[in-house]
């Protein structure tokens, strides 16, 4: 990929178009890895919540049918 625009250039860590300062000269942040930073904990929190659910319906499963047995 070849930069027509000398404003615009790649982000080092994803590959993504990112703006460049005109007046600086340097590299904006980039959208495409700032979203990625913050989806990353949703989705973790979300992994994490499904599997705690889990591990307690399996918990109460075996406890209630350990109650029922007797
Ligand atoms: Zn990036």
């Amino acid at each position: 990929m070849t930069n027509t625009n000398e404003n615009w250039d790649k982000c080092t860590v994803c590959g993504a178009p990112v703006m460049v300062n005109p007046q600086t000269g340097e590299r904006e942040d980039c959208g495409q890895c700032a979203s990625r930073q913050s989806a990353a904990p949703g989705w973790l929190g979300f992994w994490f919540i499904l599997l705690f659910l889990a591990g307690t319906g399996v918990v109460l499963y075996f406890s209630i049918r350990m109650l029922f047995a007797e």
